[in-house]
């Protein structure tokens, strides 16, 4: 049996999991950085994942039950991500591998979010629908890389629903009182922004606040914010669906908590004899079993490791970049 110890720490979220060669999550410790202010300072953050990286290990390897030195191999989010919590991950990474003389591997946080996906809905090679807050990507298999097939071209869809959440009065994060209060509305016209495969969220909310100061109600205007922004999703997944020639969507990010966006892509999948995906929400936000997951894939696909010494994070490390050894 195979077993590994990962890390994630790309933003709020430090996290220690450990995991076995079965997929089986032996323990999944995740702790997030929280302000009263709501804002988050990068240096701020990096203090709080350094403060308990330690204790987090111990902690993770206790309650797997699991000794140190039954670990194979070690690996850690290398990005994308913000550097300052990068680097936390990435120094206590080294220094366990180091210390125990095991191979380091660092993982793509995104694929990682992917791949646990996959994993925990048995989908074997979907079109990735992956919006949370700050993303929104088409994505899938192709060609032996995961190719972006279609994304934001300015802010993720999440945010986009939350600034416009925020402009209104509803408080953070806005994606759950927006879906509540659309079940009241009715349907105004907003800019539907698809360029091409690719999509844009920030003129919506710029019209859905003009009409908000202009006395239209909230409850229409979250009714259609949410057509509109869904069904724009909506109508790029079929397309990299019927390009693909794929019979799977997969939606993961914390918007896939929307039942009418999961309703809306449900649909657009049974017309196209396509099966729908959505991955449980716990497993949706950033945590460290999605790392260790990732890492066991590489672990098990490829033994050309890295030098310990030579391996860095990498901030903007897009996911058409990623070397997918583990898909055959
Ligand atoms: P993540 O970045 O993956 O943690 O996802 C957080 C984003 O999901 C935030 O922008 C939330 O507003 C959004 N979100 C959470 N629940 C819902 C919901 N029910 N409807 C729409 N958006 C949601
Ligand atoms: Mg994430």
């Amino acid at each position: 049996m195979t077993i590994c110890l990962g890390i994630e720490s790309t933003a709020h979220t430090f996290g220690v999991s450990i995991v076995n060669d079965k997929g089986k999550i032996l323990s999944n410790l995740n702790k997030t950085y929280t302000t009263e202010k709501g804002g988050m300072i990068p240096h701020e953050v990096a203090l709080h994942h350094k403060k308990i990286a330690d204790n987090l290990v111990e902690e993770a390897l206790n309650y797997a039950k699991i000794k140190k030195e039954k670990l194979d191999f070690i690996t850690f989010s290398q990005g994308p991500g913000l550097p300052p919590s990068l680097r936390i991950g990435k120094d206590k990474a080294k220094q366990l591998a180091s210390n125990l003389q095991i191979p380091l591997i660092g993982s793509n946080h995104i694929c990682a979010h992917l791949e646990i996906g996959k994993l925990l809905t048995k989908a074997k090679d979907p079109v990735f629908v992956f919006v949370s807050g700050a993303n929104t990507q088409i994505i899938a298999y192709e060609s032996e890389r995961y190719r972006i097939f279609g994304e934001t071209l300015d802010v993720g869809m999440g945010n986009a629903l939350d600034k416009f959440g925020r402009d209104i009065g509803l408080g953070f994060p806005a994606g759950p009182k927006i879906e509540e209060l659309a079940k009241k509305g009715n349907y105004i016209e907003l800019p539907y922004i698809v360029k091409g495969m690719d999509l844009s969220f920030s003129g919506i909310v710029t019209k859905a606040n003009q009409l908000f100061k202009k006395g239209v109600s909230k409850e229409d205007l979250c009714y259609s914010m949410q057509e509109t922004c869904f069904s724009m999703v909506t109508e790029v997944t079929e397309r990299a669906l019927a390009h693909c020639n794929k019979k799977e969507v997969l939606l993961i990010g914390g918007v896939a908590a929307n039942k009418r966006f999961c309703e809306m892509l449900n649909k657009m999948c049974e017309q196209r004899k396509a099966k729908f995906y959505s991955a449980p929400l716990r497993h949706c936000g950033d945590h460290a079993a999605m790392i260790a997951w990732q890492g066991m894939l590489q672990y098990k696909s490829n033994k050309n490791f890295e030098d310990v010494s030579e391996i860095d994070i990498l901030p903007k490390w897009r996911i058409d970049e990623v070397e997918v050894t583990w898909i055959k």
